[in-house]
């Protein structure tokens, strides 16, 4: 190999390494490009959707009309796979609702003062007298959210103690400590 050949050799030969290295380099600042440009559309995304809360809400109310089938396979799993989870959060719920509740209609029993919030329970007085007992326990949570977004209605509503309630019930639809003091 005489020295000119050799010299032209290693010229080839680095440039050939140079532009495996750039092409290599390329690829990498390309992947990095995509990988900012995936975090900024994410990032994007989410911004969008913080600041459009009903139109996010409206699309995903038609995919979920559009794929009934997958919609109630996804809530299914994420049901058994927080289940814990999920029966602690709405018993936590269902003790807020309570609690806000009996808050709002004055904290204690309306005939006896009772305080404790477990003996008590929320009494509507309809027009004609007549007194229907909404349940505050189980069940009742339902009517509880019902009333919290009606903002609290008072007209009608008394809490009232099981005590006092069944009392009344016994005696004429008068608890007997109106009726009899020493009772
Ligand atoms: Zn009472
Ligand atoms: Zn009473």
């Amino acid at each position: 190999m005489g020295k000119r050949t050799y010299l032209i050799f290693i010229m080839f030969y680095a440039t050939i390494m140079s532009m495996k290295q750039t092409k290599e380099e390329m690829a990498q600042k390309a992947h990095l490009r995509y990988l900012r440009n995936k975090e900024h559309k994410i990032a994007k995304r989410e911004e969008w959707r913080k600041n459009h809360p009903e139109e996010w809400n409206a699309r995903i109310r038609k995919y979920r009309a559009k794929h009934p089938e997958r919609t109630r396979q996804v809530a299914k799993e994420w049901y058994y796979a927080n289940k814990e989870h999920v029966l602690v959060h709405l018993k936590i719920k269902r003790d807020n609702i309570r609690s806000e509740m009996i808050a709002a209609y004055g904290g204690k029993c309306a005939c006896c003062g009772e305080l404790n919030p477990r003996f008590l329970t929320l009494d509507h007085i309809n027009g004609g007298g007549n007194t229907e007992r909404v349940g505050l326990g189980w069940s009742g949570s339902s009517i509880a959210n019902h009333l919290k977004r009606k903002g609290w209605p008072q007209a009608g509503y008394q809490l009232l103690c099981f005590n006092c309630n069944c009392g009344r019930a016994y005696n004429n639809g008068i608890c007997p400590h109106k009726t009899n003091p020493l009772a």
